[in-house]
């Protein structure tokens, strides 16, 4: 355990004069003060979010390290995500010692934010100190962490998926080949010992992980002697890759089997006893109080107006008697434009200069549709699906934030009469969120629909099923939200061929993602090795991201009207910029930035101040001795 420095206690000097006495306690309490208080130097690395050929923009974590005049550094970690997608094996390997970590401060419940605290909190030898968040993120992000540990977030449950599918194409395999090789031999000289322990199946793989049942299954339904040669060789073929079959001498490999030739993905990153774990270690904050992280450090959240609890963070370092550095870490910022807020806006106070932003940039180089555009356009696509006597909606979404907006959208459309019929959410996780979303609200109306049990129900489990004979027309909200997971997997295998039903994916569809297929109009998907035929219609809903656009953006760091009054300190600021894909929206936001300096707009930091942090790169944002060189120049 790290060690606090001991409380100031008064020396006695018998022998001194009461009043000599009093200075000396005076300097001596200074002395201590400036040795103890002042920071001589703070840099910043990036462990994630950033984008770049390695990683995606997940994993949002960051380091800021300052370091007294004495010696002593104090470790900060800004927010810890889990990396999903690209990079994900990543998350296996800490980039941070938790031991050495004094206070964590996290912006809020996303995943690729919050996701990986239980690896810093999991061992006795970790992490002692403090995790910093609003009440609202560690209730949000609390559901998030328990719901990781049961079903790998981090993309697992898919892994899951493929392996069970293979260990089935395995096991059909190994039928048929075994049935063809042994064709007209007499069963005595039928490689019977060789096959020991190959084609049996293992009573481990009975019932898979995550409740992936692993059947016993007949080939295609047909009886084996009926197959096609084609079919025997391409079994071959498979058990060939698999290291189960020697195809030059046509037997089967000794001591083969599916457990060691196929193994098993990797488990996930922790599990509930570890989730359960963090708690002891959370303080929570309101919005707008300050608290002392340690002696020198004052912290504050700000609204961030992106989801519920999301948070800004500044950071006041005093750097001397009477000054301290600031630094604004922004998590990921909500949009400033348009009348719709849920969460109120993003919002940071007048009287606080910022000296380094570290900045997100999701969306440079994008505009964004106001949020009652979007509105009108889920109306529109509901309207036509209504109309067309269509049976239902189905509409796959990510369970923090856009479960709740799309639900409160469907709501105010249902009032407005764009149609009749039932909202059902069949989304375990949404409905978790979407309640956290609906207590903590800013906006009224928003709250009131989501906590209004008439409005919308829960699915049952029925209600997947037999959706092209039901009477009323029903919008099925559901998870996840590119249908990379979810029950939105399911709805697909049985709706994807049926033209009476729709689909909508709202907002952005990474690729390699179903959803990025279906929006970009494949006829043909696959999932879990089904071939599905997509006659079902798939609608792209827009302007339902919880992030600020490009404009916003430039708004927040510059401050509107206040960066002019702090001058010159604004525009010699440092900005990091994070968050972003490199190549594209970083990019794009620094060229929009130097358009603005085009233009004559004041308070952009100067260009030479402007860093794209790689990974693991560290920066100096502030150094006493750099300050020094500045003031010798003056
Ligand atoms: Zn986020």
């Amino acid at each position: 355990m790290k060690k606090r420095l001991k409380p100031f206690v008064e020396p006695e000097f018998p022998s001194v004069k009461p009043e000599v006495k009093q200075e000396l306690i005076a300097s001596l309490e200074a002395t201590r003060q400036k040795w103890r208080d002042f920071f001589e130097k703070i840099t910043w690395t990036s462990f994630g979010g950033i984008g770049g050929e390695d990683t995606s923009l997940t994993g949002s974590k960051h380091l800021l390290e300052a370091i007294r005049e004495t010696g002593e550094a104090v470790r900060l970690l800004l927010d810890f995500g889990m990396f999903q997608g690209k990079g994900k094996e990543r998350n296996q390997i800490l980039p941070v010692k938790p031991s050495t970590i004094d206070h964590v401060l996290e912006t809020h419940a996303h995943l690729d934010h919050f996701g990986l605290l239980p690896l810093l909190t999991k061992d006795e030898e970790g992490f002692t100190w403090e995790i910093h968040c609003t009440p609202v993120t560690w209730e949000s992000g609390l559901i998030g962490l328990k719901d990781s540990a049961k079903i790998g977030e981090d993309g697992y449950d898919e892994d899951y998926r493929k392996y069970a599918k293979l260990i089935r194409d395995a096991q059909g395999a190994i039928r048929i080949v075994r049935n063809a090789d042994s064709k007209g031999i007499p069963k005595n000289k039928r490689n019977g010992d060789r096959m020991k322990g190959t084609g049996e199946l293992d009573p481990s793989l009975g019932e898979g992980k995550d409740g992936v049942k692993i059947k016993n299954r007949i080939h295609g339904g047909k009886a084996i002697h009926d197959l096609p040669e084609s079919k025997i060789q391409q079994s071959r073929q498979l058990l060939s890759e698999l290291g189960f079959y020697d195809l030059e001498t046509s037997s089967f490999i000794n001591g083969a089997s599916i457990k060691k030739n196929i193994p098993a993905p990797k488990k996930n990153l922790y599990d509930l006893k570890d989730v359960n774990k963090v708690e002891y270690f959370v303080q929570t904050h309101k919005y707008d109080e300050k608290f002392e992280l340690e002696p020198g450090i004052e912290a504050t959240f700000y609204n961030a107006g992106h989801i519920a609890g999301s948070a800004m963070v500044v950071l006041k370092f005093k750097v001397d008697d009477q000054s301290t550095y600031n630094v604004m870490f922004s998590g990921d910022l909500g949009r400033l434009r348009g009348d719709f807020h849920p969460y109120g806006k993003p919002r940071l106070p007048p009287e606080v200069p910022i000296d380094a932003f570290v900045h997100e940039t999701t969306y440079g180089g994008k505009v964004h549709w106001e949020r009652e555009f979007a509105i009108d356009d889920l109306g529109r696509v509901i309207r036509e699906a209504y109309m067309k006597r269509k049976k239902a909606l189905i509409i796959p979404t990510f369970a923090i934030e856009r479960c709740a907006s799309l639900l409160h959208a469907l709501i105010e459309l249902k009032k407005q009469e764009y149609f009749d019929g039932e909202i059902i959410l069949d989304s375990p996780l949404g409905i978790q969120q979407t309640m956290v979303a609906g207590r903590h609200a800013e906006d009224e109306a928003f709250s009131e629909n989501l906590m209004n049990k008439h409005a919308y129900r829960v699915a049952k489990g029925e209600d997947r099923e037999g959706l092209e004979r039901s009477k009323k027309f029903r919008i099925i909200v559901t998870g996840s939200g590119m249908a990379n997971g979810g029950p939105i997997l399911d709805y697909l295998k049985l709706y994807s061929n049926n033209p009476d039903i729709e689909f909508a994916f709202a907002g952005y569809q990474s690729e390699g993602t179903i959803g990025n297929e279906l929006t970009s109009g494949y006829k043909s998907i696959t999932i879990d090795g089904l071939k599905l035929h997509v006659e079902a219609k798939v609608n792209n809903l827009m302007g339902f991201s919880a992030h600020a656009d490009e404009r916003d953006l430039f708004e927040i760091m510059e401050y509107g009207s206040r960066s002019r009054r702090h001058g010159e300190r604004h525009r010699n600021a440092k900005l990091l910029l994070v968050h972003g894909e490199r190549d594209k929206s970083t990019t794009a936001y620094v060229n929009y930035l130097k358009r603005r300096v085009r233009e004559g707009k004041r308070g952009v930091p100067k260009m030479e101040n402007v860093f794209l942090p790689n990974l693991e790169e560290t920066l100096v944002l502030y150094s006493a001795a750099g300050k020094e060189v500045e003031k010798k120049e003056e």
